[in-house]
């Protein structure tokens, strides 16, 4: 037909005119015409044109979309429209001139390299609506427009279209060349065409590939999506691995159906389910970040047997499947993982479970590299003791006087003991009951300096801090102790008012002596000044509304200045003559380790007041 003219087509010229007319206003037409056969019998035709213009915005041709039959099923669906692309290969004229080059020139894997430049350096034109649908992605037409051909051809039958264009260039009557692909999962039988777009347009080519599809979204479109998916995961910055644990979950959809409930004791009954899951639920893709993380030459030293990641953390493989036993969505832990090379890490371990009644049963693991965060959090905590140990022995300087004092009474009360039983023994009757008594108060005295140098000590000697449950009111009894000798010596009132039945916290019995016996001689620092009548503190313990355990302390000095009040917890801010300025920051750090918090404020009284919240030991600990 081609070079024929269009009235030859149709048995009645005239029918055809208002179809046309319309089309030149609207740019497209789609209904019913009758067209004449080579042999002269007249068929019926579904068709669809569509009008395309030249860059100067004049009509430049019609495509026509056609196909036979007198059909009920109205105009022709787009999904059997034929899938249309317009290229240039202009810019490959270069490697058409090697192609063409005499057969002892490129052979073999040389003429499929230039194939694939060829596909590579051919530029899109123009293409339909269903070409853009079916492997545009979600881009629209215009965005392929200018791009390799390359970039949208299916990989596999991109040699095809190679040889089609080279044949296509080649064939001196411009009647074009087609060539039946096998079906791929996206068309059925695709038939590409490949045609001259016309002598005054050298290098341009029409390609169009008829073939069916039951839906042109779910095949190319996915594969597409696919495509980008595949590229997002590959280079996101977290290690993945994906895995096949299909088996697994039929397995668990077994047990379930005998009615097996508690899974954690089936597996306490059947370890060997674990050992199965690490050497039957294999990995099947990897991230580069994974291969970055555990090492090994690329994707296939990964895609074994899950049982490699869990060597170091076997409890954690049960865990996993214990998670996906009970449903849920996703779980996360923290684990130790071997490398390929043999190194120990710390990870942190997070599996997303596939949805149940979505088909594709993947699981996701991800595993981020916490090692330099876990170390840097050690530095962390270590440098955190480490000052509030040397805050620790600057304080215990500023209670040297408290301390002699406390020390030298029990002393003095041994004193006084050996020697009333010395006079009681040079009688010339001795009292040995008498001296018996005595010896009992003296070994007594003994035990209460020996306390006290103890807890001294204990505050003095560095050590790393715990994490034991605590009963509050015991920290701040004994805290006080450290102080008594400061506050009797200045006259100071204290109150105390103790709740009942506090929960016990967890943490650093020293630590938190720490905080309180600071406070306390903040306290005693902001009263001292004042008659003495005026001079009090009052301490109190107690819940709050949420749970949280509560230590606090009043005094009765002049408080703090309300510009202050923002920066008393900064290290280094002091407002007294003598004063460094850390221990406030020393009690925040504290309390913020152990999970708790410190604040300050000026009552309505008058004064100053210190909140410590601490969280209470969960049951568990
Ligand atoms: P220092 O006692 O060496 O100054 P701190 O960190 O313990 O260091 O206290 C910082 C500042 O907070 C003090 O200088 C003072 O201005 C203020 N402050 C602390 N406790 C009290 C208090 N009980 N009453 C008033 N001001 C206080």
């Amino acid at each position: 037909m081609r070079g024929a003219d269009v009235a030859r087509l149709s048995p009645a010229p005239e029918d055809e005119a208002h179809a046309w007319s319309q089309l030149m206003q609207e740019g497209v037409w789609e209904g019913r015409v009758r067209r004449l056969t080579r042999d002269g019998d007249v068929r019926v035709v579904e068709t669809r044109r569509h009008l395309r213009y030249d860059a100067s915005g004049a009509p430049r041709d019609v495509v026509e979309y056609a196909r036979a039959g007198n059909r009920p099923d109205g105009p022709v669906p787009d999904r059997l429209m034929a899938a249309s692309w317009e290229i240039d290969v202009a810019p490959a004229a270069e490697i058409l001139s090697l192609i063409a080059a005499p057969a002892d020139g490129a052979q073999g894997s040389e003429r499929d390299a230039l194939y694939r430049r060829l596909v590579q350096t051919a530029r899109i034109v123009e293409v339909n609506e269903r070409t853009a649908r079916l492997v545009g992605g979600n881009r629209g037409r215009a965005l392929m427009a200018g791009q390799s051909v390359a970039a949208f051809w299916p990989v596999e039958s991109r040699a095809i279209l190679a040889e089609l264009i080279v044949e296509a260039l080649r064939d001196s009557n411009g009647g074009g060349c087609q060539r039946r692909l096998t079906s791929d999962g996206i068309l059925r039988d695709p038939l590409v065409t490949v045609w001259r777009a016309g002598d005054d347009r050298p290098g341009r080519l029409f390609v169009t590939v008829n073939g069916a599809a039951d839906d042109d979204r779910s095949y190319l479109f996915l594969r597409a999506s696919e495509a980008r998916y595949r590229k997002l995961i590959h280079y996101m910055p977290v290690a993945l691995w994906q895995v096949d644990a299909s088996h697994m979950g039929k397995i668990y959809a077994e047990l379930r159906s005998r009615g097996v409930t508690d899974f954690e004791r089936y597996l306490d009954d059947h370890p060997e389910l674990v050992e199965l899951a690490a050497t039957s639920v294999p990995v099947t893709d990897v991230n580069r970040c994974a291969i970055e993380l555990i090492g090994g030459a690329g994707v296939q030293d990964l895609i074994r047997p899950v049982g490699y990641l869990f060597t170091e953390s076997p409890a954690s493989l049960r865990r996993v499947m214990i998670g996906r036993f009970s449903g849920r969505r996703n779980y996360s832990e923290f684990m130790k993982v071997r490398t390929l090379d043999g190194r120990v890490l710390d990870v942190r371990f997070s599996v997303t479970y596939p949805e149940p009644l979505i088909e594709l049963d993947t699981t996701i693991f991800s595993l981020e590299d916490v090692t330099e965060r876990l170390r840097m959090e050690t530095q962390l905590r270590q440098l955190q003791a480490d000052f509030s140990h040397a805050a620790r022995v600057s304080m215990l300087g500023e209670l040297t006087s408290s301390i002699a004092h406390e020390v030298n009474q029990p002393l003095a009360a041994i004193m006084t003991n050996a020697e009333t039983s010395l006079r009681w023994l040079a009688r010339d009757e001795p009292d040995i009951g008498k001296v018996a008594q005595l010896t009992a108060r003296i070994a007594a005295g003994a035990r209460r300096a020996d306390d006290i140098v103890r807890r001294i000590r204990g505050m003095a000697v560095k050590q790393a801090p715990e994490a034991v449950p605590l009963a509050l009111n015991e920290v701040v009894q004994e805290s006080l102790l450290f102080v008594r000798h400061e506050i009797e010596t200045r006259a100071i009132r204290v109150a105390t008012t103790y709740a009942r039945g506090l929960p016990p916290i967890v943490g650093d019995r020293i630590q938190l002596q720490q905080v309180i016996v600071n406070l306390l001689i903040n306290a005693v620092q902001a009263v001292e000044g004042l008659g003495e009548a005026e001079r009090e503190i009052l301490v109190a313990t107690a819940t709050d509304a949420a749970g949280g355990v509560v230590f606090t302390l009043r005094d009765s000095g002049p408080g703090i200045a309300p510009e202050h009040l923002d920066h008393i917890f900064d290290g280094f801010f002091t407002t007294k003559a003598q004063g460094m300025g850390i221990g406030l920051a020393i009690c925040q750090s504290i309390v913020a380790a152990h999970g708790g918090e410190v604040s300050a404020s000026n009552p309505s009284g008058g004064g100053a007041e210190f909140r410590v919240v601490l969280p209470r030991a969960r049951p568990a600990a």
